[in-house]
């Protein structure tokens, strides 16, 4: 069985104006592929497994077109060279947008198909902050996508994907794949799986899967702050048994569309003053806040200052700010040393227009020492704040990446992360937690965002409307 693997991994804010370039992708090409642990599970599945290119980069704004081509190109090139194929998997996102180009997944997949051919199987595995459309699903045999978010179930996933594409291959069944798109369109932090009512629908997933005539159940949230008309949360469901699956695909969509008014926010919720005015006073530590409209893993910019503003107005102690992506004054830091004390223009460095900068005396108090020139960070103090910044937009979800910055998070009185619902890491050490509805190219109050390219009534933009859920067949799968 000769099985090629690839992708592209990406999820795009259409408000972000910071375009990603190949230097924003981790590339893994060829052998380096195949090495990688990230693909390590593919070891424990029968058939011969043929890298491709698959490129990853963390949330952010659109793909320059020219990037995207040239990742287009190379994997299409790639699979060319490996034809005759019996299999390809497909290890995607699903929120990519590229410059000028809505359902980017459907442009790459439908692509992949046309070189790969009909007789090939393809199976594709994607995040549940993904967007699908009748393009995608038409290209694609058997789908399978996270049950957790946050995403504790990466691997496991790929895994059903790959899982399902080799029991094909060895088996010669040729699976059923259907969807039933939902008119609904939420933030992942209303939508997470460890609060209701997302928690209750995910666990009917693996019931749904132990049925006679299905192999995945999937339940995609969508992806928000795409402006694009294929943005639908949706039911996706591969096997054998199209009534069960066309059922099972309703019900799925009619308990998604019944539960709609539900989905709140996990946390305390606020505006920036609110929060941070809350975050001083608290009686209890650390308080961690997130400032959600800025959060790079949702696709935000990573560079706004405002959360930092207004700690500094309020003249708050014990903070420590992780992080602010500002490659300039992150350098001028490295070029000071530690010790000095320097005025410095802090945020609005990549969205110049988006936001203000702060400008202060800060006094560097940390550099970390690193080869990598992008993952350059320093740790500078102003009044009771200590900051980090960063040479490039990155998270900072794990104990580690404060501990590695000298900072300890369990003893500062106010955490404040540019995040959404709290990491794993985070959310068990948060005393409380505050979610700061900030302004941001990833704003929570959804309700607040143009929707310039919505083309049919979408639950929370629309609220006076009726749904009947259908199914709809891929094209493949027509005759089946
Ligand atoms: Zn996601």
């Amino acid at each position: 069985m000769r099985i090629a693997v690839g992708g592209i991994h990406i999820e795009c804010s259409t408000y972000n104006p910071v375009l990603n370039e190949e230097k924003d992708f981790r590339i893994l090409r060829g052998a380096e592929l195949t090495a990688s642990s990230y693909f390590a599970f593919l070891k424990d599945y029968e058939g011969e497994f043929l890298p491709t290119v698959h490129a990853r980069a963390i949330a952010g704004g659109p793909v320059a077109r020219h990037t995207y081509e040239a990742f287009k190109a190379e994997f299409l090139d790639g699979l060319k060279a490996l034809l005759p194929l019996d299999g390809l998997y497909l290890a995607m996102h699903g929120a990519m947008y590229v410059e000028g180009m809505e359902d980017a997944e459907g442009d790459w997949i439908s692509a992949a198909r046309a070189v790969v051919g009909d007789d090939c199987m393809l199976s594709a595995s994607y995040d549940l902050h993904g967007n699908v459309s009748q393009r995608i699903i038409d290209a694609l045999d058997m789908y399978s996508t996270y049950r957790t978010a946050p995403h504790i179930d990466v691997e496991e996933t790929m895994r059903r994907a790959v899982k399902m594409l080799t029991k094909s291959l060895a088996t010669g069944v040729r699976p059923i794949l259907l969807w039933a798109p939902i008119p609904v369109v939420l933030p992942g932090e209303r939508t997470s799986t460890v609060d209701e009512p997302a928690k209750s629908l995910y666990d009917m997933l693996p019931q749904i899967d132990a049925l006679d005539g299905v192999w995945d159940a999937s339940l995609m949230v969508g992806y928000v702050w795409a402006d694009e008309p294929r943005a639908t949360a949706a039911a996706i469901m591969t096997g054998t048994d199209r009534a069960v699956l066309e059922n099972q695909a309703k019900r799925l969509a009619q308990a998604y569309w019944d539960a709609r008014a539900d989905f709140v926010f996990g946390s305390e919720i606020g505006s920036v003053e609110e929060c941070v005015a809350r975050a001083v006073a608290s009686s209890t530590a650390p308080v961690i806040l997130a400032e959600s409209g800025d959060n790079p893993t949702g696709g935000g910019v990573g560079d706004r200052a405002d959360m930092l503003a207004e700690l500094i107005a309020k003249d708050a102690k014990g903070v420590i700010f992780a992080g602010i992506a500002d490659k300039a004054a992150t350098d001028a830091c490295y070029a000071a040393g530690i010790g000095a004390t320097l005025t410095l223009s802090v945020g609005a460095s990549l969205d110049t227009k988006g936001s203000q900068p702060v400008e202060g005396s800060f006094t560097v108090n940390f550099l970390l020492e690193t080869a990598d020139p992008s993952d350059k960070q320093a740790v500078v103090s102003i009044g009771g704040i200590e900051l980090v910044l960063s040479a490039k937009r990155r998270p900072y979800h794990n104990i580690t990446d404060f501990t590695r910055l000298g900072l300890d998070p369990h003893q500062a009185r106010i955490v404040v992360v540019k995040s959404g619902y709290l990491s794993p890491e985070l959310a068990p050490i948060a005393n409380p937690n505050l979610m700061a509805l900030s302004p941001g190219v990833v704003d929570q109050f959804v309700e607040r965002l143009p929707r310039l390219r919505k083309q049919t009534l979408t639950y929370p933009f629309d609220k006076d409307f009726d749904f009947t859920p259908t199914t709809a067949l891929s094209a493949r799968s027509a005759g089946r």
